[in-house]
This record gives C-alpha cells, sequence and structure tokens, in this order.
C-alpha cells in the first residue's frame, strides 16, 4: 500500500494524456524495466529531485475537481505499487482514472481490474518489442515472455477502453518482426506508433542516437495494418 507521504512527480494538467479530458498526471518513481532509450531516467532511477508528497497531490486533486476530468497513473510503472487505495480516492472524487503501464505487473493489474472500485477508466499498455528480445536489451526482473501476453490478455478482456503504445526507431532496432509477434497480443483499439526522440536517455548512449522520424513510425504501422490490424496509427510524438 503507499501512504500520503510517498513522494512522486507531478504535471497538475495535460490536455493530451487521457483521451477526451483535462487530466492531472502522477509519475510514479521507480520501474521494473530498463529500457535504455527511457527518457525519464531520474524518476526510474530514484534521482528525481522534484518530487512532491503523495498527500499534497490528493489535496491538489480535489480543490481541482471541477476542472479535472481524470487522472493520469503513470511513471515509472505505477504497477510496482498497490494502487487500489489510491485510485478509490481519485474515484471518491468524481475523477476518472487512466493507467499507464509496462505489462510487467499482470498480478498488480489484475488486481485492481477485479474489484469494480478500483478499475481504470482507461488503460495504456507499452509494447515495446517482440517479448522475447525484452530479456536481452531491457534488462527486466522477471518473466517478460509470459508478463507482457498476460497483461495484453487483462486488458482486451477487461471490457475497458485502451490504447497499445509502440516506439519506432530509426534503425530497424524494432522491426516488422517484432510487430508482428506483437499484433498476436492486441485487439481492434487504437495501437499507436510513435517515433523515439534522444535526450535524457536512461543509457547515456542514446542520446548520440538520431531520432525517427514520422516516416519510421509510419513504416511500422502500415506493415500492422498489412496483418489486418485495425485501429493502427501513427505520429510524431514521442512516447515513453
Ligand atoms: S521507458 Fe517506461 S518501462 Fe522503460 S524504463 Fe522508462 S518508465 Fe520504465
Amino acid at each position: 500500500m503507499i501512504g500520503m507521504r510517498m513522494r512522486l512527480s507531478f504535471r497538475k494538467t495535460s490536455l493530451v494524456d487521457f483521451p477526451g479530458k483535462i487530466a492531472a498526471c502522477l509519475f510514479f518513481p521507480g520501474c521494473n524495466l530498463r529500457c535504455p532509450w527511457c527518457y525519464n531516467r531520474g524518476l526510474v532511477l530514484g534521482e528525481e529531485p522534484a518530487l512532491v508528497p503523495l498527500g499534497d497531490v490528493v489535496r491538489h486533486l480535489a480543490k481541482r475537481r471541477a476542472v479535472l476530468g481524470g487522472v493520469v497513473l503513470s511513471g515509472g510503472e505505477p504497477l510496482v505499487y498497490e494502487l487500489g487505495n489510491l485510485i478509490r480516492r481519485i474515484k471518491d472524487l468524481g475523477l476518472s482514472v487512466k493507467i499507464d503501464t509496462n505489462g510487467m505487473a499482470p498480478a498488480s493489474l489484475e488486481a485492481i481490474l477485479q474489484d469494480r472500485e478500483t478499475q481504470p477508466d482507461y488503460i495504456a499498455l507499452d509494447l515495446k518489442m517482440a517479448p522475447r528480445r525484452y530479456y536481452g536489451v531491457l534488462t527486466g526482473r522477471g518473466d517478460p515472455a509470459s508478463a507482457l501476453p498476460a497483461s495484453a490478455a487483462l486488458v482486451r478482456v477487461s471490457g475497458i477502453p485502451h490504447e497499445f503504445r509502440t516506439l519506432a526507431f530509426p534503425d530497424g532496432f524494432v522491426a516488422p518482426e517484432d510487430v508482428a509477434a506483437l499484433s498476436a497480443l492486441v485487439d481492434d483499439a487504437p495501437w499507436y506508433f510513435r517515433a523515439f526522440r534522444p535526450g535524457n536517455c536512461l543509457d547515456p548512449a542514446w542520446d548520440a542516437r538520431e531520432p525517427a522520424s514520422a516516416g519510421d513510425a509510419e513504416a511500422l504501422a502500415r506493415f500492422a495494418r498489412s496483418l489486418g490490424k485495425q485501429g493502427i496509427a501513427s505520429s510524431e510524438g514521442g512516447i515513453p
């Protein structure tokens, strides 16, 4: 369980992080993956200086509830924490909840989905590359090859609006073969392909890489469409 003294990063207002809603965004420190391109370096490594206590964040949400429509729980990886009580508090304020997750904590995801009071109203699931490649590249703990499919299955059958997100790279680092493997995990919900942007990467060597172009993202999106997948979109905006 998380206490009100826990510190996290907080964005008071966002128009782009929760589809159709003005949202506040809570970024939880720590992550169970280590993506070398991650731009939340300080947050993932616990070195972020500008963290605020959760109690202050909840008080702000209560004050702004008339203006806000929702709250995004992001990271880092929010599901490394027990989020049930926090989700209840946010919903008691009349606000919707979106979860951004990397899919590496299916048991935590299942726990909040099982209770109607803690079910999020929207889920965004990252699909980074073919699950078997997670081992060598993302140095995660646990078993990504089973965790990611398990999380995707929970999301698909949840009945909750959701989206999938994949980052494109300029050098084919995420290849059509990855998209083919990931296509088994998605349904007809939106699947966004966006372009990698270097800057403050978890592995500083990745800051020297070229950014991906809209064409790189569109090439992967085109391939996903060729597999008969619906809801495919690409854009230049970066995602973690
Ligand atoms: S990109 Fe996301 S999943 Fe990867 S290390 Fe960063 S916060 Fe964690």
